[in-house]
């Protein structure tokens, strides 16, 4: 579920509703006979809430809603998230099972748009709102974007059903031998990654991100919530968004926060670059030495690559960096990409010659983990700017770019047959 999810259910139940909330896919892998519509039926309530947020949950999504559809002809069925936000008048002109959509930011309007509805009040100033009037789709002339975190709280899973082995699930598909639950740190991003729908640039960024693209939530906030989670017994805390890219005053602010905590809970962190040496300093300053878990990507060993594509490193700051992270003994996740675009025989030997450098370097520790997947870009990334939802739902990842065609139907579902190509191309090269 998306994190943002929890602080949205919070404020609802605070303004007096019940709140009840499930995740289909954790409740099929803990009970593989669970019945959806039958539950629905047993739990029948007058709004339904459900996040289209990650454009690969689409075809999930789509099925919840027309679930939930057959079993409660009177649902009011509210949809939010990126994906719902990028695709509002697609998805209300060929989805009608959906009531509301929420274009942008949700944290206002969907306790507006319930407590309105409740009241029987009029629903055309709620801001963000997506809806139908006498067979017309209207979008609320009113925007509403999150601009401050006061007075949200993430760490509310009272309403979640099997609350209890949520923290199993932190990945989707993924089951890890550790508990960790993702926590709202932030909003929005400064940087630019080409093939990333979430970047400053793309048309997320433009037009629901505020003006400063990044707005950061409170330490004592996060710290709080941190500390209501202790319950869970957490491996990890996995934050949202990159605190070393929050500033120095930030980080520092964190590390002393967490330190008074005394809890045995390690910190994992994406880092939208690297992570510097004051931030691994103040981190190791703070006794949180072997307490943090990094992810960096870096794409490619082909420097310019690695520019073009939003990354700002070079190959020597990286090696410098996971030195760095060797010492103070922190985990790191290191991720590379193929099928980039691009790609050809003489990027490759750079980044396996990159792969073997990192790897010689932490042969007698093991700290580091070397991914090597896919490239997968977003819908309304910078680079498939013009990506839109065919007409056909049911596939899912059936986009069209009118710049490059189908590129992105085959990013996604001939990974199969170009593997092979490359593998082939990658033994080759080896021997
Ligand atoms: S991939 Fe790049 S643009 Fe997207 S959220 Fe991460 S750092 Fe920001």
């Amino acid at each position: 579920m998306a994190a943002g999810i929890f602080g949205i259910l919070d404020k609802i139940q605070k303004r007096g509703f019940e709140v009840e909330a499930l995740n289909y896919p954790m409740e099929v892998y803990l009970d593989e006979t669970f019945c959806l519509e039958k539950w629905l039926l047993s739990h029948k309530a007058d709004y339904y809430l459900v996040g289209l947020h990650w454009f690969v949950h689409a075809r999930g999504a789509y099925e919840v809603i027309n679930r939930i559809r057959n079993s409660n002809s009177e649902a009011i069925i509210i949809v939010g998230g990126i994906t719902a936000s990028l695709f509002h008048e697609l998805l209300m002109r060929d989805f009608k099972s959906i009531d509301y959509i929420i274009d942008g930011d949700g944290e206002e309007p969907i306790p507006m748009l319930v407590e309105a509805l409740e009241s029987k009040k009029d629903i055309d100033n709620i801001a963000n709102l997506v809806y139908r009037k006498e067979n017309k789709i209207i979008k609320s002339e009113r925007k509403y974007i999150l601009n401050n975190f006061e007075g949200f709280e993430y760490s509310n899973y009272s309403f979640l059903k099997n609350k209890e082995h949520y923290a199993e699930f932190s990945y989707p598909g993924i089951i890890l031998e550790e508990k960790s639950l993702w926590l709202v740190n932030g909003r929005g991003c400064i940087y630019n990654c080409i093939g990333c729908g979430a970047a400053r640039r793309a048309r997320l960024g433009e037009t629901y991100y505020c003006k400063e693209a990044l707005i950061c939530r409170n330490v004592d906030d996060v710290i709080q919530d941190i500390y209501n989670l202790r319950s869970f017994e957490l491996d990890y805390i996995k934050l949202t968004h990159d605190f070393s890219s929050m500033g120095e005053k930030y980080y520092e602010e964190f590390f002393s926060r967490y330190k008074a905590l005394s809890i045995e809970t390690k910190i994992y962190n994406e880092f939208w670059q690297i992570p510097s040496e004051d931030f691994i300093n103040k981190c190791t300053e703070n006794g949180l030495s072997g307490r943090l878990d990094c992810t960096i990507t870096a794409f490619t060993g082909d420097e310019s690559m690695r520019k073009k594509l939003g990354k700002v490193f070079t190959n020597t700051e990286l090696i410098e960096c996971l030195n760095l992270c060797l010492d103070a003994h922190f985990t790191v996740k290191l991720y590379f990409s193929r099928f980039l675009p691009d790609e050809n025989a003489i990027s490759l030997l750079q980044t396996f010659k990159l792969i073997q450098t990192i790897l010689n370097l932490d042969k007698s520790t093991q700290l580091i983990q070397i991914f090597y997947e896919g490239y997968l870009a977003d819908p309304c990334s910078i680079m498939l700017e013009d990506v839109m939802l065919e007409d056909n739902y049911d596939i899912y990842i059936n986009w069209e770019s009118k710049n490059n065609g189908k590129v992105f139907q085959k990013m996604v579902h001939s990974l199969d047959g170009k593997s092979q190509l490359i593998d082939k191309k990658i033994i080759n090269l080896l021997k």
